[in-house]
Formats: C-alpha cells, structure tokens, sequence
C-alpha cells in the first residue's frame, strides 16, 4: 500500500503547459474526482497509456481545461497508478489544480519522492536515480551525455559485474574453508588474484576520472589570478561571452570576487574572477587580495594571467610562486601588443601555457584545449561508465581500499577467513554504491537532493 502523492512537475512560471503529477494507488479514484472528461468516461475506467480530454475542477469551480495521462502500475515511473495533469502553465491554474488534487485526498509530495518510489519499486537503481537528478542540473553537454549514459544503467552494469566476480570468489573460498574434507578443488590463489585485481584496476579507473567527470557535470572551481590591468576581467568576459566584469585602465578595479559559470569546450568552469594578486595599500583592495588568495587554495585550477607587452615583474613572481604544484594554466595575454615580457620565465614555472588577446577575442580554443588537457577530460569518454555523484566516489573508494587489504592478505598468506571479510566489505560497499543494499540514511540522502515534482 503506497499513499497517493501529488505535485507541480513542471516549474512554477508562465508556460505553455503544467503537468501535475499524482502517483499512489489512489491516484486515478483522485485524479478522477479532479477531471471531468469530455468523453464522459471516468478516468478508472481507462486503461494505462490512455490520455483523456476534459476539464479540471476543484468541487464545483472550474479551473481549466486540460489533458489526463493515465499510467497503470507498474508501467509507470514510478512503478504505482501515475496521472498526469496537463493544463495550461500558468503559476496560478497550476496551483489551483494542484491544490484540487489535494483536497481530493493525495498528500503533497515531497522532494525527489516519485524518483524514490521509482528506486523502491525496482524501476532504476541508486546510481540510477542520481542520474536523473544530474540530467536535471546538467550545465554542459559532456554532464547531459555523461548522465544519460548513467540513467541507461552504464555504471551499475559495471558496478554489478564486479560484485559479481567478488561474490564468485567469496563463494568459492566459502566452499573450501567450509568443506576442506570435501572433493573440491584445491583453491587456485592465481585465479583468485586474477579476480581481486580485475575489479581493483576496474574501481581504480573509474576513480581516477572522477575529478575529470566532475568537471564535465558540476563544474571545477576556477580562479583566474594575475597582478593588476594584465586582462583578467577581459579574458572572464571572453569566456562568459559578455561583459559581467568592470574593465578598465585603472589598477585593482576588480575588487570582489565575481562568481560566474561558464562552459568553454565540454568543460564547466566555476570562475571566481579575482582581485590582482599583489600586496596593497588601500583597505578595499587588501579584502579582495586576501579573497583571491584564498580563492587559488580552494581552486581545482588556476588561469594565471599575464601581460605579454609589459615586462614581468615581482608580482607577476609572486603568482608563478603561488601556482607551484597546483593544476595552472599559462595565459599569456594582449598579444596583439608588442611582446616584452619574458615568455621563457614563464615557461619555466608553467607547464601549460597558452597566448591569447581577451581585446580580440584571440586564443579561445588553444585555452579550451589546454583546460581539457590539464583536466584530463579530453580522456573522458562520456558514453562508457562514470562515477558522478561524490557518493558514489565514497563507496567506490571504500570497496577499493577493502579489495586491497584483501590482496595484501593473500600475498601475506593469512587465512582465508581474513580475506574473506575484505571481499565482504568490499561487496557491501559495492551494494551500496547501487543501492541494492544501502542504508536507509544513504537513501534518504540522495533524494533530499531533489526537487520537487521529480
Ligand atoms: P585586470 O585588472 O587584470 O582585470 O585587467 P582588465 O581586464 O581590467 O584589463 C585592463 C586593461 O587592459 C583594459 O583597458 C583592457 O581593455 C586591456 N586589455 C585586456 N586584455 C587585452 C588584450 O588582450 N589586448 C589589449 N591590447 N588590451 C587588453
């Protein structure tokens, strides 16, 4: 028994349609109470994937004219009798039928709660419904394919491949500690390490593109940092293709941090467009230096700026200081000026370096194709699995440190009992990171990230 839910799917602004969304086993006796069909057939009397014309009331007043969608469970998306309400989007019709949806006996839905009913009746998995939720907030293309691929079930069909070789193994170690006396085999260690280290390097790979695919779908934090009027505000306004940055002529005009999110290429780009890195006099501009520096330490990359027709200076050192060991790239700028800066200083500090003029609008590709080198995306194939949510990236760590221990205990020869409990643990994380096995709390988690509707 599910109680019935309801709720606005589509946003609350003028559009052209609003689909209210009511899902429970009583979802089509409420829906029925709310509509009266054109046809005159009431809506329990149709069948699933049948759409009815008709009119929306709210007891005796009339609200709109609108179109029924009836799913019959459990081919719906949520696995339970759906009706979806469609009328016309405006934010008051579409409250107003809402709220007759609700008098009519369903209970205000609450975020992500069709997605989690979706999940417990069987119909996508954990990592498939964080799909769902990524495609929703994907701000690029390469986040909008990489979540697609997910929601076809890419990451669990691994995922699961690899729980399955650890449960073969488990179980075949269970056997022989169990039944030592017994006409089975002799355990073959290759084969088992063959096993453990087939989803180690599987597990391992997926991790690695972690931070890479995370660019792809959220965005990496991105400072771009530089002395004073090297272009800084005019290569943001480059990239953000608009001028959101005062420009001018006069040193430390940029003194907070602007936040922006621009795509360049595949990847997201999370600017914080900072103050000039150099030590100051004046008051204002020291708040925007301090929050510059602590922008670079928060930084997944940095875009070091410099001017090309000045010469470089202490500050300019003082930035090549502040990239050592950090994900940089070069951006030598104006080079619609006359060079003098020293190009091979900068070299020697930056391994990726690129020229550009932000006046001309100069260098923008050579600077997306160094953003997905230094990022790795360019290795990124969008269609196979990914891990994309930081849950996931917790999980899949947590299986590969347990499969670890459990090689190391072979290599060392301890019993079999103590291999087995690290291939356990890694099982367990790997359900987990499904949700085939996952805590309530673990559940519950992942969809208060939702809206809701969904
Ligand atoms: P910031 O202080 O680093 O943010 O520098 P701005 O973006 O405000 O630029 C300072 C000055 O340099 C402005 O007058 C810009 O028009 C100019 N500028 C920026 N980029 C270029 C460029 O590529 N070529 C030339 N010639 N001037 C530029």
């Amino acid at each position: 028994m599910s109680d019935t839910i309801a709720a606005l799917s589509t946003p609350l602004a003028p559009g052209g349609i609003g689909v209210i969304r009511i899902s429970g086993d009583d979802a089509i006796a409420v829906a029925d109470k709310v509509i009266k069909t054109t046809s005159g057939k009431p809506l329990t009397s149709l069948k699933g994937y049948t759409a009815a014309h008709g009119k929306a009331y709210d007891g005796e007043e009339l609200l709109d004219e609108c179109v029924a969608l009836v799913f019959r469970a459990p081919k719906s998306y949520t696995g339970e009798d759906t009706v979806e309400i469609s009328c016309h989007g405006g934010v008051l019709v579409t409250s107003k039928v809402l709220r007759a949806a609700l008098n009519a006996g369903a209970r205000a839905a609450e975020g992500g709660e069709f997605t989690k009913r979706a999940f417990l009746n069987g119909k996508m998995d954990l990592s498939e419904a964080e799909a769902v939720m990524s495609l929703i907030s994907a701000k690029g293309e390469g986040g909008m394919k990489a979540a697609l691929t997910a929601l076809d079930g890419a990451l669990s069909k691994k995922i699961d491949a690899y729980c399955n070789i650890l449960i073969s193994a488990a179980a075949n170690m269970a056997a022989w500690v169990d039944y030592p006396d017994d006409e089975i085999p002799d355990l073959d260690f290759d084969v088992l390490r063959i096993s453990l280290n087939e989803v180690y390097e599987g597990l391992d790979g997926l991790l690695c593109k972690f931070d890479a695919g995370k660019a792809l779908t959220d965005g990496i934090e991105t400072a771009i940092v530089g002395k004073p009027n090297v272009g800084k505000s005019a290569l943001m306004n480059m990239l953000s293709g608009f001028r959101r940055s005062i420009v001018t002529d006069i040193a430390g005009t940029t003194r907070d941090v602007i936040e922006e999110t621009v795509r360049v290429g595949r990847v997201i780009l999370n600017l914080a467009d900072t103050a000039g890195i150099r030590e100051s006099e004046d008051a204002v501009e020291s708040i925007g230096v301090e929050l510059a520096k602590k922008k670079i330490e928060k930084a997944g990359l940095i875009l070091a700026v410099f001017d090309v027709s000045r010469g470089l200076d202490e500050s300019d050192d003082e930035i090549l200081e502040l990239c050592k060991g950090r994900e940089v790239i070069g951006v030598i700028n104006k080079t619609d000026l006359p060079r003098k800066a020293d190009i091979e200083k900068i070299k020697a500090g930056i391994k990726e370096v690129i020229f550009t003029s932000a006046l001309k609008g100069d260098g923008e590709k050579e600077l997306s194709d160094a953003i997905e080198r230094a990022l790795g995306t360019d290795k990124i194939d969008t269609s196979q699995a990914m891990l994309t949510t930081e849950r996931q990236r917790r999980s899949a760590e947590k299986a590969l440190s347990s499969i670890k221990e459990a090689i190391d205990a072979v290599d060392m020869g301890m019993t079999m009992d103590a291999v087995n409990v690290c291939i356990d643990s890694a099982i367990e994380c790997l359900l987990e990171l499904t949700g085939k096995k996952a805590r309530e709390a673990v559940v519950d988690e992942v969809f208060s990230q939702f809206c809701v509707g969904k």
